[in-house]
Formats: structure tokens, C-alpha cells, sequence
């Protein structure tokens, strides 16, 4: 296993829109198991295959305490939604900074499993809010969208002020 580099806001590649995985196989899975030891090192609850430079439709989640429920969805899509949870959120590509933010209560969600059997689970609270969060990365979408601009372009600077300070440290 590998731990990936996770792109940081704003970098343009947090934008890109991923696309369908085509087959499920043992490529796939080493990359799935190189997200879960990214995200559980980070340590994050949630992984976008888009905030590693892999622009293919997966995401790995496990909102778990102990770290023992790991969820890998390869294509997902939420086929129902309902009800509406106002949460904090964080994000591995925007290190720092908390929000909050409305998401759907429930979902139902269908998707591959890391066999490439289809799965079609329903799912709330935090788990739920997880997975919408996910998914929008897939599709190039930050949770600093859902915030004011002026809040934003504060957060931007601040993140690019950090990351010249560490790549000038590290020189
Ligand atoms: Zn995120």
C-alpha cells in the first residue's frame, strides 16, 4: 500500500470532473486500498478519488470511531433524497477549515463495491452527509462553494499563503 498526496485548495485539479470507472479490478483495488491508508493516516473520514489527481469516479469513507466500517463506492449515485441536517464540515483538500453546511438527512445511494457487485444501500446522519460530500468532489465541487465568496477568497489566500510557506520550507 501507498499513501497519496492529497491536493489543497485551489488547485485547479479540485475541479476536474471525474469519470464512470469502467471495470472493477485489481488496479482498482490497490487504489482503493491506497485511499483508505491516505484518508485513516490524514486521518479523514472521507476520500474522493478527485483530491488525489485520480479523476475516476470512487470515493472510500468510514465515519466510524473506531475505524472499522470501511465503505469503498465505485460509480455512486444518489438515486433518492430527503429530509435536511445542517453539519460542521471539513475537507482533507481545504486543511483547517470548518463550515457548516445543509445536506440531505437521507439518501439512497447505488454503486460498486470493490467486487464490482452493485449495491443499492440507504443511508443518514453522518455517514449520509460523508457520502454527499464525496461525491461532490467527484464532480469537481468544494464545501466552500456552499459558503460565501467574500468567506472563500479568505480561505484561498490563507491556504496559499500556508502552502508557499511549506514548499519554500521544504527547499
Ligand atoms: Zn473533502
Amino acid at each position: 500500500m501507498a499513501k497519496l498526496t492529497i491536493l489543497e485548495f485551489p488547485d485547479p485539479r479540485l475541479r476536474k470532473k471525474a469519470s464512470p470507472v469502467e471495470t472493477v479490478d485489481d488496479e482498482l483495488r490497490t487504489l482503493i486500498d491506497d485511499m483508505f491508508e491516505t484518508m485513516y493516516a490524514a486521518p479523514g473520514i472521507g476520500l474522493a478519488a478527485t483530491q488525489v489527481d485520480v479523476h475516476r469516479r470512487l470515493l472510500v469513507a468510514d465515519v466510524s470511531s473506531n475505524g472499522d466500517e470501511p465503505y469503498a463506492l465505485v460509480n455512486p449515485v444518489i438515486l433518492e433524497k430527503d429530509g435536511v441536517q445542517v453539519s460542521e464540515e471539513g475537507c482533507l483538500s481545504v486543511p483547517g477549515y470548518f463550515e457548516e453546511v445543509e445536506r440531505a438527512e437521507h439518501i439512497r445511494v447505488r454503486y460498486l463495491d470493490r467486487n464490482g457487485d452493485e449495491v443499492e444501500q440507504e443511508m443518514e446522519g453522518l455517514l449520509a452527509v460523508c457520502v454527499q460530500h464525496e461525491i461532490d468532489h467527484l464532480d469537481g465541487k468544494l464545501f466552500v462553494d456552499y459558503i460565501s465568496e467574500a468567506k472563500r477568497s479568505r480561505i484561498r489566500k490563507r491556504l496559499m499563503r500556508d502552502q508557499r510557506h511549506r514548499s519554500a520550507a521544504v527547499v
